[in-house]
């Protein structure tokens, strides 16, 4: 790949590892957003038909904070980070250096599809990078604005857009990156992993999966319910955090369902298809999808369960008592429709959880502080929230990432800017003291020494 060398090329000139070049880079790429606010916002309209509140609050103003953030704290997050020295290596500084890893490629995912391409990007430039980015396939109008977007203000061989679908991301994935950044479905990140594996390529996945949410029977029902209902119905449920499954107390299951039902309604009103406030599916193959649930488990739909193929509209649908055979508990359900199982004990909801992959996010509702940390400790999930759900996306103090089956690696704030650094310790010897111990022929004399010293 000749543009690959180009970049690399460019990468060794040693132009964007200094400071200021990074930080006026963040500036500009901070400024051209503001400008494209609404090209960008259009762009979601089309392609999701994303409310606008939506697309402004999970792509451009969590982006912006994170551009400023990224600013504000680059200069500390690249300073050398002096280090102890053991007395063996007398005499010698040490220290820490984050160096960029070179040329990145960051593949995005198609339901946040500025977000996910510009929140690594982020990290990328702050650690002194150069970048490929390749846009969603599926989101046709938002890659067009980010091709744009980065065209018209950044040097090609400094950040690069490529589109295209399977057959450039094949290339892309084979080509020998200095990085790459996968966010998507678990399906594709194995995919990617074998392919980064030919050129010992290391990756970042963020990838999905099934997150539960569990109301324990002491939880504020009214809250939760509204908070619940926001993050399972923004963006019309396609969001890798969302609440995927409820895992309700049998005690307070009912109140909580009707609770849950007046939220939705009091949210999006009557007739929901007329809500500016609710987005769409991406395309007719997720729509088709997400049918197919609401057709297998029809007779467990308590609410919702209307669909219109051509609009690709799905309604919010919540399922009761569904069970690990039904449709809707098969795979990630990344759509509007909740399914909710009940427990009797907090230790059953954690057996549940424990016996699935472990989750991107895990949810609890309680107001009883030794449950909410039993159930931090007793299971894994790559994040969690509590009384709570998906905003422990939002704090770019908090690492945000997967384990096991929900990836691997974390960014966000300065975990972004690690993400992108590769952390080389130095050790820099004096020469004015030349210690020979170490040095052949040996003796038992300098063993017996050296014992003193290595123990
Ligand atoms: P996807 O895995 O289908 O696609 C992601 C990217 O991979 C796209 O750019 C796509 O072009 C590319 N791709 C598709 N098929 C490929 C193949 N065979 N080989 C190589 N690349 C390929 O994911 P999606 O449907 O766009 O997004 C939904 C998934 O992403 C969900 O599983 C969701 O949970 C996950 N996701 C995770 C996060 C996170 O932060 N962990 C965020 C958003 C979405």
């Amino acid at each position: 790949m000749d543009v690959l060398q180009e970049m690399k090329d460019y990468y060794y000139t040693g132009e964007t590892k200094e400071i200021s070049f990074r930080i006026n880079q963040l500036t500009k790429l901070k400024k051209i957003i503001s400008f494209h606010e609404d090209d960008i916002i259009n762009a979601l309209k089309a392609d999701l038909k994303r409310p606008q509140f939506e697309s402004y609050v999970s792509e451009i103003g969590v982006i912006l904070e994170s551009i400023s953030f990224a600013i504000n704290n680059l200069k500390k997050w690249s300073k050398i980070k002096k280090v102890k020295t053991p007395i063996s290596q007398f005499r010698s500084k040490s220290y820490i250096k984050q160096e960029p890893y070179g040329v990145v490629l960051i593949i995005a995912p198609f339901n946040f599809p500025f977000n996910l391409c510009i929140e690594p990007l982020i990290g990328a430039i702050a650690a002194g990078n150069c970048a490929v980015i390749k846009p969603s396939e599926e989101t046709v109008n938002v890659s067009n604005i980010i091709q744009k977007i980065f065209d018209e203000n950044f040097l090609k061989k400094y950040i690069r857009v490529v589109q295209g679908g399977k057959e450039v991301i094949t290339t892309l994935i084979h080509s020998k990156f200095d990085y790459i950044f996968f966010t998507g479905s678990v399906t594709v990140g194995k995919i990617v992993m074998k392919g980064a594996s030919e050129n010992l390529i290391p990756v970042t996945l963020e990838l999905g999966g099934k997150s539960p949410c569990i109301i324990n029977h002491d939880a504020n029902l009214k809250t939760a319910a509204e908070r619940i209902a926001w993050g399972k119905f923004f963006n019309a449920g396609q969001i890798c955090i969302s609440p995927d499954y409820l895992l309700v107390h049998n005690s307070v299951k009912n109140e909580f369902i009707q609770e849950l039902q007046k939220v939705i309604k009091r949210f999006y009103g009557e007739d929901i298809y007329a809500s500016p406030d609710f987005a769409r599916i991406i395309n007719e193959k997720h729509t088709t999808r997400l049918i197919n649930i609401i057709e297998n488990d029809k007779e467990k739909i308590i609410f919702g369960g209307n669909y219109n193929l051509e609009d690709k509209y799905i309604e919010p649908t919540l399922i009761n008592n569904a069970s690990w055979d039904d449709k809707c508990m098969e795979g990630e359900i990344f759509g509007p429709i909740l399914p909710i199982i009940s427990f009797d004990a907090i230790n059953e909801a954690i057996e549940i959880v424990n016996g699935r992959p472990k989750p991107l996010a895990l949810y609890l509702f309680t107001e009883n502080e030794d449950v909410a940390n039993k159930v931090i400790e007793r299971t894994s999930s790559g994040g969690v929230c509590i009384n709570d759900v998906i905003n422990h996306y939002s704090n770019h103090h908090l690492p945000f990432g997967g384990v096991g089956n929900s990836g691997m690696g974390n960014y966000h704030g300065e975990e972004s800017f690690k993400t992108f650094s590769h952390a080389k310790g130095v050790l820099n010897k004096s020469t004015r003291i030349n210690n020979t111990l170490i040095f052949p022929p040996y003796s038992l004399k300098k063993l017996h020494a050296i014992k003193k010293i290595l123990k």
